[in-house]
């Protein structure tokens, strides 16, 4: 007997937006042909795990059997389109976030039928599902596609909660008189870093201009060409727009676009992200219904022991058929609750073990991981596995300290690819040998700030009490309004060593 290849699947769900059958689909699929486990990702999509070679075929067209696809979730081309999935009614800004990000989604896919004649054909090769698209040329991608990966994410200054500056385009609404009239656009945003080249880094996006609606398609296919034209083809770790957007200079960078464009760009409208939300715990929607946000740690839905997440999600789909949202933290929104159903649906929560969003720590609501080991073929060391103990490890300190009820987001990740965007929270944790993290603080929870490298090689049991002294100077000095992360960004990594007794590194 041969050996058994086991792959992930990852499905594309532009701003997160999901109906109640195909997330029942997804959950469906796990058990029929993955591990049983469905993970929400960072990116709001969805990932079966365990998924052995043979049932590949069966696995995608059960996918795009729903109207979902996995086409662009992976590879050199653009990804899924993130948005903020909060599903408020009173006002057009957050529709059209949405809109948007089925817009570029649409715009810049792919626009091969390769995938459907591999993937999508019946025993006999006739191709079984159609789904609207044509035999083309590529006339965004060409012959070559992107150098890399390519990332967009959509939100507003009070909400980033997309990560905006770590997408190689991020777009900011700007709001005027309810509605959104354009975006500024910030480009060369990404996280990855390979340690043995010295070359790579992690960047935030930087401010290519403001651009209005009916001209965001437009502008973000002249960045996508620039990137195509122009991004390193000759060494792959170099190969993100973040480098392209750094080597020409964000002004050199703006022409190239404007090039492709056919226009200049105007200058970006001056506004800044200034809140975070991670949309948990029920909200009034703007139209008389509820909506409600369910904490999934680490994205993981699966049955285990008195936490029964899978079966508590499944029931709630099935008896109420919401339409639902991933969020960008790896948990879910269902949406359009009649208000009378609130303590029911509290109750199947309570029933299958699941906490509601008051009931857990900020810490926990902020923080994420991606799975690593033994899901991720390029993760050094553990993540999704180790991050509840750890939380709690990180809950008890607060406790003893008071500190609580701060917002502080710990993002983890089993290699420096950063998958789970560890360089830019509060805390982030990059694996960087077995049960050893790199140790990077003063990020926001905002994520408009990269953190700095505090400690390498930190064992896994030693990284709280690492942190601690620091959280207790925090609560000593910390300044009126400041974050744990403002703090240590305040203070500067030598500071920080000094008050851990730590000799400067
Ligand atoms: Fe895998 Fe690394 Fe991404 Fe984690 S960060 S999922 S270990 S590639």
């Amino acid at each position: 007997k041969g050996k058994s290849y086991s792959c992930m699947i990852r499905t594309r769900v532009p701003g997160g937006k999901v109906t109640a059958d195909q997330f029942l689909a997804e959950l469906d699929l796990c058990d029929k042909y993955g591990d049983g486990t469905v993970r929400l990702t960072t990116r709001q999509g969805f990932q079966l795990h365990g998924v052995i070679k043979g049932n590949l075929k069966a696995a995608i067209k059960g996918i795009n059997d729903t109207k979902l696809t996995t086409l662009a979730a992976c590879g050199d081309v653009n990804r899924n389109v993130m948005a903020c999935p909060a599903p408020y009614k009173n006002n057009a800004i957050f529709d059209s976030m949405q809109e948007m990000a089925y817009a570029l989604a649409e715009h810049l896919r792919p626009k091969t039928t390769a995938y459907f004649d591999l993937w999508i054909t019946d025993e006999a090769g006739n191709k079984t599902n159609e789904a609207g698209f044509q035999p083309v040329v590529e006339p965004i991608y060409g012959k070559t596609y992107l150098p890399r990966k390519f990332k967009i994410g959509i939100a507003l200054p009070e909400d980033n909660c997309v990560d905006i500056y770590t997408q190689d385009i991020g777009l900011l609404g700007i709001v005027e008189n309810d509605a959104i009239i354009g975006y500024n656009f910030y480009v060369g945003g990404g996280m990855g870093v390979t340690p043995s080249n010295k070359k790579t880094y992690p960047a935030l996006g930087k401010p290519l201009g403001f651009v209005e609606n009916d001209q965001v398609l437009a502008v973000a296919e002249a960045v996508v060409k620039v990137q195509r034209d122009l991004g390193n083809r000759e060494d792959r770790k170099l190969a993100r727009m973040k480098y392209l957007v750094d080597n020409l200079g964000i002004e050199t960078f703006r022409e190239k676009v404007a090039e492709h464009y056919g226009s200049t760009i105007t200058a970006p409208r001056d506004v800044e992200v200034t809140g975070i939300e991670d949309h948990m715990g029920w909200h009034e929607q703007g139209d008389g219904k509820l909506f409600l946000g369910v904490n999934i740690e680490n994205g993981r839905i699966k049955d285990e022991g008195d936490l029964r997440i899978k079966s508590g999600l499944r029931k709630i789909l099935e008896t109420y058929k919401f339409n639902s949202r991933i969020t960008a933290k790896q948990s879910v929104i269902f949406c359009d609750i009649d208000p009378v159903l609130r303590d029911e649906i509290d109750q199947v929560l309570t029933d299958h073990g699941m906490k509601k969003a008051d009931e857990l720590t900020l810490i926990r609501r902020f923080s994420m991981s991606c799975p690593a080991l033994p899901m991720c073929g390029l993760s050094i060391t553990e993540s999704e596995r180790v991050m509840p103990a750890l939380i709690t490890e990180f809950e008890e300190e607060l406790a003893r300290l008071g500190l609580e009820n701060e917002k502080i987001s710990v993002n983890t990740t089993g290699c420096p690819n950063g998958c789970a965007r560890p360089y830019v929270p509060d805390i982030g944790l990059v694996g960087r040998a077995v049960g050893k993290y790199t140790l990077y603080l003063g990020g926001n929870s905002l994520g408009n700030r990269l953190a700095f490298i505090y400690d390498d090689m930190v064992p896994l049991a030693e990284i709280t009490s690492r942190i601690s002294p620091l959280l207790e100077s925090f609560k000593e000095e910390r300044q009126p309004g400041e974050t744990f992360g403002d703090f240590c960004h305040r203070m500067g990594k030598e500071a920080l060593q000094e008050k851990a007794g730590l000799a400067a590194k």
